[in-house]
């Protein structure tokens, strides 16, 4: 675990390894510094002595996309010093005319890099023989992307190094590139290049080094892990990335799970597809898409035309799944009968109707409540339920009230500022009406999306509650939303999103593994509880 620095003057840089903490090295972009550039050794010395992690240098050229623009002579005496410094390593350029001298001479282990100038190029057979033949510490092989998929070849490229035995890192830089950082690591990549925090990256689609090591915990991914992943946008503030790596490892399961993002499904799935992953978990906007590309659909899935899991098939495709309807079913059922019960399921998304179709079909009684009616009654059709606005719920009594709306989110970033407006109330924002307005919290994701825009309040106004409803909120973040603290003012039974965003997990969980009995409920539930303490998004 690498973290690049990149400061304009040494004293900067200095600071700057004071407080890092957590990476393996730390590479000194020194064609950073603010010319003009001496580097002394004895100042460099001094730097390496100092440093509370091995640091290595790098001195790039203009002519491979650095920020060096002395000439070559100079440049070689630079790295040279820097070499005698005490360094972990420094870094030259495959093209540099004096690279194999350097390789040969230096007192420490020499990176040798190439980037190359275009995704997907050609001469890259090329280079890597001449990576085999100068048998550096470690190959470099970088190029852009434009898609996910351009890093492929250059993958595959730095896997036949690594095989034959020369340590080598080969990933795609840009947005597009991010899951190659990722596969790179997989597949056993020497070096992994991190951003020090959020927000402080070097190269373009770097990842902060705590999101690898935290979150995504890429230090326990076994070689050539089994591949799991979660497509959707935005997926940035998903929980299923930590709770899945978490369990997975603790179960020593030999999976490593992914986020891949992108907008688009198309590009993102021919990289999936490309490099053979088992699973996916699909969010929001891909759950219908997703499941029109699938060869075979669960009931639920085909009924709602929506998954949020696939798998893929001995055979080649995909099996598509939907477990929001079982976890809605099972979180209610563990804390009344659902035959017979009055349910109201205020929303008539994507989990709306997932959990229409399953409390229907588990003997509720249903009626879908949505700000746009049209759409609840599509959901009714098709559950075979009843309709209506949210304002049914002012004259008519229920015995369960589902919110399947994302209001009451948090905002990303945004602390507990909904929990804290808890127990005002709120109206029926924007009844009968589509899209946006001040009370919209956006599309969510399976609960974990970063939203834009405040959100706060209920979806109807608490004191349409009796008293004597179970209510059941799927907004996870906060923990206590708004509409459970207000029901629970109001003496309500109340079931926390969480409930249901666990139990999906582990119907998930055993998809994706391949053993479909093995659902470990208790260690999702205390890692998505981790999880969510670490970002504060429990409100208790
Ligand atoms: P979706 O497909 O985008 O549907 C959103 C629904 O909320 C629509 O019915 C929409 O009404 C309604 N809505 C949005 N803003 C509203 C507002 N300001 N006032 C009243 N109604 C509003 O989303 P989804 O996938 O169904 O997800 C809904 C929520 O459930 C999200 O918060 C999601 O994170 C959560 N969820 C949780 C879990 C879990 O495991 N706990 C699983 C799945 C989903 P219109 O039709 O009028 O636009």
């Amino acid at each position: 675990m690498c973290v690049s620095v990149a400061e304009a003057d040494l004293g900067a840089v200095a600071a700057r390894l004071a407080g890092l903490h957590g990476a393996d090295l730390v590479e000194v972009r020194l064609d950073a510094l603010a010319p003009p550039v001496r580097l002394e050794t004895a100042r460099l010395v001094a730097l390496v002595a100092g440093s509370p992690v091995p640091i290595g240098f790098t001195l790039r050229p203009a002519w491979e996309g650095g920020g060096y623009l002395g000439d070559e002579p100079a440049r070689r005496r630079q790295l040279e010093a820097a070499a005698a410094s005490g360094a972990a390593f420094i870094d030259v350029e495959l093209d540099a005319e004096w690279a194999a001298e350097l390789v040969d001479s230096s007192p420490c282990p020499v990176i040798v890099s190439h980037h190359f100038d275009r995704p997907m190029p050609d001469d890259l057979d090329r280079r890597v023989e001449e990576m085999l033949r100068l048998r550096p510490s470690l190959a470099k092989l970088v190029a852009p992307s434009e898609r996910p998929a351009d890093a492929v070849p250059l993958l595959a490229a730095a896997r036949r190094l690594i095989e034959s035995g020369q340590p080598a890192s080969g990933f795609c830089m840009g947005e597009a590139g991010r899951a190659s950082r990722l596969l790179a690591i997989i597949q056993g990549a020497g070096i992994v290049y991190a951003a020090a925090e959020v927000g402080g990256e070097v190269a373009p689609g770097q990842w902060p080094l705590v999101e690898l090591t935290e979150r995504l915990r890429v230090r326990g991914w076994p070689r050539d892990a089994g591949l799991c992943g979660l497509i959707g946008h935005p997926i940035g503030h998903s929980l299923s990335p930590a709770i899945y790596n978490a369990v997975f490892q603790e179960r020593g399961r030999g999976l490593a799970y992914l986020p891949l993002p992108g907008a688009q499904l198309a590009p993102v799935m021919d990289l999936v597809e490309a490099v053979g992953f088992i699973g996916l978990s699909v969010t929001m906007p891909f759950k219908e898409q997703m499941a029109a590309r699938c060869a075979e659909l669960d009931a639920l899935a085909a009924t709602t035309g929506a998954v949020n899991t696939v798998v893929a098939r001995p055979g080649g495709g995909w099996a598509g799944f939907n477990t929001d309807g079982v976890a809605v079913v099972e979180a209610l059922a563990a804390r009344r009968q659902i035959g017979g019960a009055a349910i109201a399921i205020v929303g008539a998304g994507g989990a709306g109707r997932a959990a229409a179709v399953a409390l229907a079909a588990a003997g509720g009684e249903v009626t879908v409540l949505n700000r746009t009616v049209a759409r609840a009654e599509e959901v009714a059709e098709l559950a075979r339920c009843a309709a209506g606005p949210i304002d049914t719920l002012r004259e008519r009594r229920f015995d369960v009230v589902i919110n399947a709306t994302p209001v009451g989110m948090r905002a990303a970033g945004d602390g507990n500022r909904a929990g804290a407006e808890a127990g005002k109330g709120g109206g029926v924002a924007g009844a009968g009406r589509r899209g946006g307005g001040p009370g919209d919290a956006g599309r969510g994701d399976e609960g974990g999306a970063a939203i834009a825009g405040p959100t706060a309040s209920t979806p109807f106004p608490s004191d349409w509650l009796s008293g004597s409803e179970v209510v059941f909120d799927m907004v996870y973040r906060p923990r206590i939303t708004p509409l459970l603290a207000a029901a629970d003012a109001r003496g309500c039974a109340t079931i926390e999103g969480l409930e249901m965003f666990v139990r999906q997990a582990a119907v998930q969980y055993g998809l994706l593994t391949g053993d479909p009995s093995d659902q470990p409920l208790v260690s999702l539930r205390a890692a998505a509880e981790r999880a969510l303490d670490e970002d504060g998004g429990a409100s208790r």
